[in-house]
């Protein structure tokens, strides 16, 4: 793995170890050499993942819709920034770009981002490795429900275990490259070999 794409807040979070977690990601990342692709913003979380990075002479590429970077969020000092029209294409060229995907702790954009990647690896659209830095605890729900959605069918364990799930950054980053992706069918049972067509209907 080379090019890293991370998602994680816009804001920093209460806990002030949610810095400290994408300090230590930033700092991880640039010390083995990858490319870090990211939203391409200088607020909350994302900004101190982007500085920690240059800070450390990583490689940071940036992608954002040119209406947030109007707003002057875009951060004006990365290795690249690509400038897309819109969030749609912003996360087609994070995940072209990226050869795997990690959450930091963040809110729905991220959690979007990171199911949305998780959710083309399941109908193989891409396969790229997933991983979440559970800092402090913070996705603990999150993970039982998962769960749940095993438990309950609507996913399979495959599926869901994809998901590498560490708050140790090194023991994360080792896992996901060695990490693989399931090929399994997304769907689970119950769907007619002919697609749900009636028998006579060709
Ligand atoms: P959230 O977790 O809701 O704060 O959203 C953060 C995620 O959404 C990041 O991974 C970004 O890709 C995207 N995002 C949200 N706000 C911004 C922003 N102001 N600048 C750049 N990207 C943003």
């Amino acid at each position: 793995m080379n090019n890293v794409c991370v998602y994680c807040g816009s804001n920093s979070g209460r806990d002030p170890l949610f810095t400290t977690a994408a300090r230590d990601l930033a700092t991880e990342l640039a010390r083995r050499g990858h490319t870090l692709i990211y939203g391409g913003g200088n607020v909350g979380l994302m900004g101190v993942l982007a500085n920690t990075m240059l800070a450390n002479g990583g490689r940071v590429i940036g992608v954002i819709p040119h209406q947030l970077a109007e707003l002057e969020l875009a951060h004006e000092c990365l290795t690249e920034l690509h400038i897309v029209a819109d969030m749609h294409e912003r996360k087609a060229k994070m995940a072209e770009l990226a050869d795997v995907v990690i959450a930091l702790p963040g809110g729905l954009g991220t959690m979007e981002e990171l199911f949305e990647a998780m959710t083309w690896t399941q109908l193989g659209i891409h396969f790229k490795p997933c991983g979440l830095v559970n800092a402090n605890g913070y996705y603990n729900h999150l993970m039982s429900f998962l769960d749940t959605t095993v438990e309950e069918q609507f996913v399979r364990a495959a599926h869901r275990d994809m998901l590498v799930v560490n708050s140790d950054i090194e023991v994360l980053l080792d896992k996901l490259s060695a990490a693989r992706v399931p090929v399994d069918p997304k769907w689970i049972s119950d769907i007619p070999r002919n697609g749900g067509r009636a028998p006579d209907s060709q």
